[in-house]
């Protein structure tokens, strides 16, 4: 009996005959995993209840139990597997969906995202070609096509030619913002260093012989200090060099000086240095801000350089009717990058890069004999990734689950919260509001009593140790707090304005979770301030 083996009466594969049956679909749908489903469940219940971790094993205590490294030369059943999982994983695995969880930029999901994600993964497309995923390929286009128009709105005639012609690209799915920023700067790459001539591109030639060919002294990327890292590994991997990620100045509030942008890029073409793109960011890791994208669009397209877009965080503000403005000039880049599994909220891995021009994705074009043959339908001839999975469908449900309006909902009230938290802490005479949120992004730090007015009075040598005593403080802090495991903020380190160039350690919040509201801001702050007390203690 097929159903056996999921009753858990059978071992997996003690000979071929079974291990065929662990391959078939079971009769009805109860497997013996379904009380890890249950578990899940249970744990979205508790999520209500604020707890952040389930299990209070140290990393220690994690660690041994997963010493054992040899693969099992004999079959288990499944239910003692499950019970390994239970009691090892998932009951020592974070609730990210906790509504006090509001450290990080993975958050709840809604409801019905479990149940899709067993249908992805009954279904196991394969999006690298046609033939491994038929109605899922003009799916993944379309979902392109709406994020594109999104931030592009282009018209109807346009999307009517273009979202479904295999000649065409809008944009590409991927496994998130970093695999769609280092997508984006490659297609920035090959432009700049394109066939001429005898000289048959980057792409077939290597850098080296580009840049001789170019008559160039190295490659750049721009980006503020605020740049997420991925930029760096995008450096890495296309040949520019991390060294190469030139850091612009920001004003106050960490946007990038355009005045500055264009000074580097003439110093850097001054030095025979070949700018493969600049990047304006929409929403930055850390803080949430925001750069001045129409006036860094004014700049590139003056210098002809290439326009990217990181909006991996802040591209959804978009649906805000009342906080779109935030990203003017987002439809003036070449190319933008946004995270489906951030603020879509969908699982991970799902991002985009979307491209203005439908013909910019043909640089990175890739072909081979068995699949994706040239002329082909499929999407894995323009992707860096290979194999991929449907992901596609998880965004097209919750575009159309939640839709617009819903979006706008959930960004009104992130910033909505962000704002509150704002205000509770410049209100307080014990926090200290390190920036300004922006979007849904806050960082801010607690300063015990006292040291408000000695920091205000503080000379510069003074001020070093002060800030030094209140880092040590902040760290403590987090450190206690989540290992409480009640509430859950991350800590960054930022270089503040009225600090000079001082490292100074903050709180940082992500306010994306639907569920949290003020009485759990207020729960955050009064958490920090008694065990600041006990700390004091
Ligand atoms: C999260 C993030 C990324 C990286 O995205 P992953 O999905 O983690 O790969 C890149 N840029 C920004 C601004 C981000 O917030």
């Amino acid at each position: 009996m097929v159903r056996d083996l999921f009753l858990n009466k059978k071992k997996a594969s003690a000979d071929y005959e079974t291990l065929r049956r662990v391959f078939t679909a079971p009769e009805g749908r109860s497997s013996t995993l379904s009380h890890i489903e249950k578990e899940i469940s249970k744990n979205i219940q508790r999520f209500l209840s604020q707890h952040i971790v389930s299990g209070d094993a140290d990393p220690e205590e994690l660690e041994r139990n997963f010493k054992n490294t040899s693969i099992p030369e004999e079959p288990i059943f499944v239910s003692e597997q499950a019970d390994f999982l239970l009691s090892k994983v998932v009951s020592q695995s974070v609730h990210t969906s906790s509504p006090s969880f509001i450290g990080h930029m993975t958050s709840a999901l809604p409801y019905f995202m479990l149940s899709l994600g067993k249908i992805m993964t009954g279904l196991n497309q394969n999006l690298v070609k046609i033939e491994t995923s038929k109605a899922f390929t003009p799916l993944e286009r379309q979902v392109i096509a709406m994020l594109h128009h999104l931030i592009y709105h282009f018209s109807a005639d346009y999307y009517q030619k273009t979202a479904q012609d295999r000649y065409n690209s809008l944009g590409v799915f991927c496994s998130g913002g970093t695999v769609a920023n280092i997508t984006s700067l490659w297609v920035a790459r090959n432009r700049l260093l394109g066939p001429d001539g005898d000289f048959r591109g980057v792409s077939n030639d290597g850098v080296y012989r580009a840049l001789r060919h170019y008559n160039l002294e190295g490659l750049a990327v721009l980006v503020s200090k605020l740049g997420h890292y991925s930029l760096s590994k995008s450096c890495d991997i296309l040949g520019v060099g991390k060294r190469h990620l030139v850091a612009v100045d920001t004003d106050h509030e960490g946007r990038v000086n355009v005045d500055s942008l264009e000074k580097e890029i003439h110093l850097l073409r001054e030095a025979k240095i070949g700018i493969v793109g600049v990047v304006g960011i929409a929403g930055t890791t850390e803080t949430g801000h925001v750069d001045p994208l129409a006036d860094m669009a004014k700049v590139c397209r003056r210098q002809g350089c290439y326009f990217h877009i990181d909006a991996s965080w802040g591209g959804p503000t978009l649906f805000s009717e009342k906080h779109k403005s935030l990203l003017n000039g987002i439809d003036q880049a070449d190319s933008v990058s946004i995270d489906a599994h951030k603020q879509l909220y969908v699982p991970m891995g799902a991002g985009l890069a979307l491209f203005r021009d439908h013909q910019n994705l043909s640089l990175i074009e890739q072909h081979a004999q068995y699949v994706i043959r040239s002329g082909s339908r499929d999407l894995g001839k323009r992707s860096l990734e290979g194999s991929r999975p449907g992901m596609a469908m998880m965004v097209h449900s919750a575009l159309h689950v939640l839709g617009r309006k819903g979006y706008e909902l959930l960004i009104d009230h992130g910033i909505g919260l962000a704002k509150t938290l704002a205000g509770m802490i410049l209100e307080s005479d014990d926090f200290e509001l390190t920036t300004e949120p922006t979007l849904n992004i806050l960082t801010y730090r607690y300063i015990p009593p006292g040291f408000k007015d000695a920091l205000s009075d503080a000379g510069e040598e003074q001020l070093r140790n002060l800030n030094q005593r209140l880092n040590q403080i902040t760290v403590a802090i987090q450190k206690t707090q989540r290992a409480n495991g009640k509430t859950f903020v991350s800590r960054t380190q930022l270089e503040l304005p009225q600090y000079g160039d001082q490292r100074i350690d903050v709180f940082r919040t992500v306010l994306a979770n639907p569920l949290t509201d003020e009485s759990i801001l207020k729960m955050v702050l009064d958490e920090q301030r008694q065990i600041a007390a006990e700390l004091h203690d």
